[in-house]
């Protein structure tokens, strides 16, 4: 369809140049202008952690086509027919008028449109600490940002780093920075690191992360940050932790600064609100990408969340509404991924306590395994954790933790959540399966079945973080290990007594029945057992720790 419309876009990252490449493809009859305020063009935000670690070598390569042609202004020009206005910033939209006023060093100028489409982005939040102004405190979003990480880190170098947020980026950067030698704190305020996962899961990724030498901080609020004409320092908590370089990722909110002025709805959670085909409260304005607020699929509820791949999604739907093809967006489920050293992290929808917040009642399970089967070469261990809604058996949320194959399946449990699927439809799917791929029963099938047997009261589970309160409140009850005494030698949990699980039904006699016993073993699949043989044995008061030994996020002991 040719409409000959003028289509101005403004932001020229991620949403912004997906709508005009594909409004190109469909309509080459629009004059379309990309409005920039930065430098740089349709570059990779998400790649910008491993250009400052070095795995991508080369600025070019983070705004490259395949073939190696930079995605510069010349290059919208020639290959799209797309006019590209760069350090040039939209500042005004008079909607009654349709025009927008756009800033640069040549001055104001207004842009007649048709249609305007936002794809302003976030800004980032940045906290009002005393020295945050200082040389070497960054925040990474742009381009530029890395380039001057990267300047430091080749020129007089950084020994100690300081990460304030332990959120995706803050732990990406963390990574980096440990690349480049330096020793890295990362400083969060809440209770845990990653909020984006449960408290368990996320405590399984720092003790991975404090293994590779990072220390993390939480319940820590950065106060304030020291140096004399170049940053020397944060004091967080109380403690002086040395810093030369000085990252600051606590997080970011959408940028809707000019559609609030020109008088465009705003949503509860600060985004653009907008409908399925991505118009905002004027039928003539889009607003695609950060800035855009969301609809997530199982609250129904707006949500924010920054993700580049849903504003190429989100960029494609507006260009072919302007196109005259409709295409609704319908929400989200808050997937995400990212790489923490040799483990994957990965999320799908609802965790345990946004699904109580947002009225479900949540029943959750651990189940970590190999991601192939076991006796094939190269398998890897995934910590898998689903939730449902007890009333419903409805999926929830997904999370995984761990070196195997992490996004597969967190995949299929976004998928299964956008089609609000039950547990019982999860673990019946008809996966794949072949050797080198995937267990017969794939993690997920295993997780949902061990969420079932939840739901339909065969087990009864217990989260490690709560065994660890009851150890701590020196609870008297019986922390029972099922294992083989091989396994138990090699790593034990403190306070754990051995009874193997094929010796159980002869030394019951050994167990009193009028105490708890939370059942235990590497996996958890034998500490079942071991609860329905303790309660057919007539004890009523039994529990299995959810994910056994490998999903315990604290001290273990071993005897070699
Ligand atoms: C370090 C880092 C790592 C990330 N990793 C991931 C990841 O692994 N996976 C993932 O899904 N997401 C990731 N993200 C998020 C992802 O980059 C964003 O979701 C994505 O870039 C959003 O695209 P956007 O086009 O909506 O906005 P942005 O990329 O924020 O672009 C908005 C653009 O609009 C311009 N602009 C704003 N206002 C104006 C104005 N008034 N006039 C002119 N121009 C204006 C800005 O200069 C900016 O260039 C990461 C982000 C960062 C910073």
């Amino acid at each position: 369809m040719s409409t000959g419309k003028r289509v101005v876009i403004i932001g020229g990252v991620a949403a912004g140049p997906k709508t005009a490449a594909r409004l190109r493809r469909l309509d080459p009859a629009a004059d379309i202008t990309i409005v920039e305020k930065g430098a740089f063009l349709s570059y990779a935000g998400c790649g910008l952690p491993y250009y400052v670690s070095g795995v991508i070598g080369e600025q070019k390569h983070l705004m490259a086509t395949p073939q190696g042609l930079v995605r510069d202004a010349a290059f919208f020009r020639k290959m799209m027919n797309v006019t590209v206005l760069t350090h040039t910033e939209a500042t005004r939209i008079d909607r009654e008028g349709r025009q927008v006023e756009v800033r640069s060093a040549e001055g104001a100028r207004w842009l007649d449109y048709d249609v305007l489409v936002l794809a302003t982005g976030v800004k980032p939040i940045v906290p009002r600490l005393p020295g945050i102004e200082l040389p070497n405190v960054f925040i990474l979003r742009r381009v530029e940002d890395a380039e001057a990480m990267k300047a430091l880190l080749a020129g007089e170098g950084a020994k100690n780093a300081v990460v304030i947020g332990g959120g995706l980026i803050g732990v990406e950067v963390a990574e980096a920075l440990v690349a480049r030698g330096c020793r890295v704190a990362v400083v969060e305020m809440l209770p845990q690191f990653l909020p984006i996962l449960d408290p368990e899961m996320a405590l399984l990724v720092q003790r991975h992360i404090e293994a590779k030498g990072v220390r993390v901080l939480t319940s820590t609020t950065a106060e304030r940050i020291e140096g004399a004409g170049r940053v020397e320092a944060v004091v967080a908590g109380g403690q002086r932790l040395p810093a030369d370089l000085v990252l600051v990722a606590i997080g970011v909110r959408p940028n809707s600064d000019l559609a609030r002025s020109a008088g465009l709805e705003v949503g509860p959670t600060g985004g653009i609100r907008v409908n399925a085909a991505m118009q905002t409260s004027d039928p003539n304005i889009y607003a695609v990408g950060d800035c855009a607020e969301d609809r997530h699929l199982v609250t129904g509820a707006p949500c924010f969340v920054s993700n580049g791949a849903t504003a190429n999604k989100q960029g494609r739907v507006a260009a072919n509404q302007i196109a005259g093809f409709a295409d609704p967006f319908p929400g989200i489920v808050g997937s995400a991924i990212c790489k923490v050293f040799d483990y994957a992290v990965a999320r799908t929808g609802l965790t345990e306590r946004q699904a109580r917040e947002a009225g479900f009642e949540p029943v959750a399970a651990i189940a970590p395994g190999p991601d192939k089967p076991h006796y094939y070469p190269g398998a890897k261990l995934l910590i898998l954790k689903l939730i449902a809604d007890r009333a419903t058996r409805r999926l929830l949320g997904a999370q995984a933790v761990g070196p195997g194959d992490a996004a597969r399946r967190i995949d299929v449990a976004a998928t299964a959540l956008a089609a609000g699927m039950t547990v019982d439809q999860v673990a019946h799917l008809d996966l794949c399966y072949a050797p080198p791929y995937s267990p017969p029963l794939d993690n997920l099938i295993t997780a949902a079945n061990v969420l079932r047997n939840k739901l339909d009261g065969h087990l009864h589970g217990i989260s490690p973080i709560e065994v660890k309160a009851k150890i701590d409140a020196r609870d008297d009850f019986v922390f029972l290990d099922v294992r083989t005494p091989a396994e138990h030698d090699a790593v034990r949990i403190p306070g754990s007594t051995l009874i193997p699980l094929g010796a159980l039904r002869e030394r019951l006699g050994e167990l009193p029945r009028d105490k708890q016993i939370v059942a235990f073993c590497a996996i958890s699949l034998r500490g079942y057992s071991a609860e329905r043989i303790l309660r057919a044995a007539g004890f009523d008061n039994v529990h299995v720790m959810d994910g056994g030994v490998a999903a315990w996020p604290y001290e273990k002991a071993s005897r070699q």
